[in-house]
């Protein structure tokens, strides 16, 4: 990978690894009868008594439930617990991060309407069904690295930043949200599709080391960061269609079994294709480019590739 084009994402990938400590030894001081971080008296949210609970949840600092195994109910407990804070009327500021890592759900994690000040964490986390986040608003980062879930569903919801250091999950869908800094994804595999549609981006946006075992779309939204594809593989088609890139688009080093496709995207920085297997028909129609874009001569394309390229704008290197 040439340094040049190296994604800034060293201090991410640090930040993630510090959370996952061994069992053994938890970053956290343990329940009484558990691994679950203890939040008074001795005892984890799942077994802390009700009244303490209650008490807890009205406290302003975050929700701790690190390393905690919990049922439906506790969750419906934290989030009413969340709804109640102050700061979540129209027009104010919530002030909570909800820390779920390592946690154990034995439920599908509805988050609904959610709203965090702080961060949503659930890096390690090992969740029976779905992640949904409808309509949320999490000020700052939405963390799923390392997550065991079947799905990560995320729309209508403003965000701080979505991370994933690794992890298998059947699909991952973005729709609808706005998100002020960026995506990060790397060494993620999702046996289905990864989609991120109509979706903004204050930041970059930065893929590596993926795998989608269906389609990868980034469609139809504007990214005013970088992006960076690298390393992929992507078993069905990789679309970026309709798309505005405030800045530069690199696609290196990926294996793309279906067509690439660019479809009415608008470029304001240079793309480049570089040193990737495309297997389908790549599509290029952007509507106003005035970059330089780059094909290498290694990015193979199938017998029927068409890139569409204005010549003058086309850089073989
Ligand atoms: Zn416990």
């Amino acid at each position: 990978m040439f340094a040049l084009i190296r994604p800034p994402c060293d201090t991410i990938d640090a930040v993630s690894t510090t959370t996952h400590t061994d069992a053994a030894d938890p970053e956290w001081i343990r329940c009484e009868s558990c691994d679950g971080a203890a939040i008074a008296s001795g005892y984890c949210l799942a077994h802390a008594d009700g009244s303490e609970l209650e008490g807890l949840l009205r406290d302003s600092g975050p929700v701790d439930a690190r390393g905690t195994t919990l049922t439906a109910e506790h969750l419906e407990l934290i989030l009413e617990a969340l709804a109640r804070q102050p700061g979540t009327g129209e027009g104010q500021e919530p002030r909570r991060s909800l820390l779920l890592t390592r946690s154990t759900i034995l439920a599908p994690l509805d988050l609904g309407s959610i709203a965090l000040g702080g961060d949503l964490d659930l890096n390690g986390a090992s969740i029976s069904g779905d992640v949904i986040l409808s309509s949320a608003r999490i000020a700052g980062r939405v963390s799923v690295s390392g997550v065991s879930a079947r799905r990560v569903r995320i729309q209508d919801s403003e965000l701080g930043s979505i991370v994933s250091t690794g992890g298998e999950i059947e699909s991952i869908y973005v729709y609808l949200c706005r998100v002020r800094e960026g995506l990060h994804l790397s060494n993620l595999t999702a046996s289905g599709a990864v989609a991120v549609l109509n979706t903004s981006f204050g930041e970059a946006v930065h893929v590596s080391r993926c795998r989608a075992g269906e389609d990868f779309s980034l469609t139809h939204s504007p990214i005013a960061g970088p992006v960076h594809f690298h390393d992929n593989m992507v078993d069905g088609e990789a679309t970026f269609e309709g798309s505005t890139f405030g800045s530069e688009v690199s696609i290196l080093d990926c294996t793309i079994q279906g067509e690439l496709r660019f479809g009415t995207a608008i470029f304001d920085e240079n793309l480049t294709v570089y040193r990737s297997s495309i297997g389908g028909c790549s599509r290029y129609t952007a509507r106003r480019s005035k970059v330089t874009t780059s094909i290498s001569a290694s990015a193979r394309s199938g017998p029927r590739a068409s890139w569409g390229l204005p010549p003058s704008s086309t850089r073989w290197v």
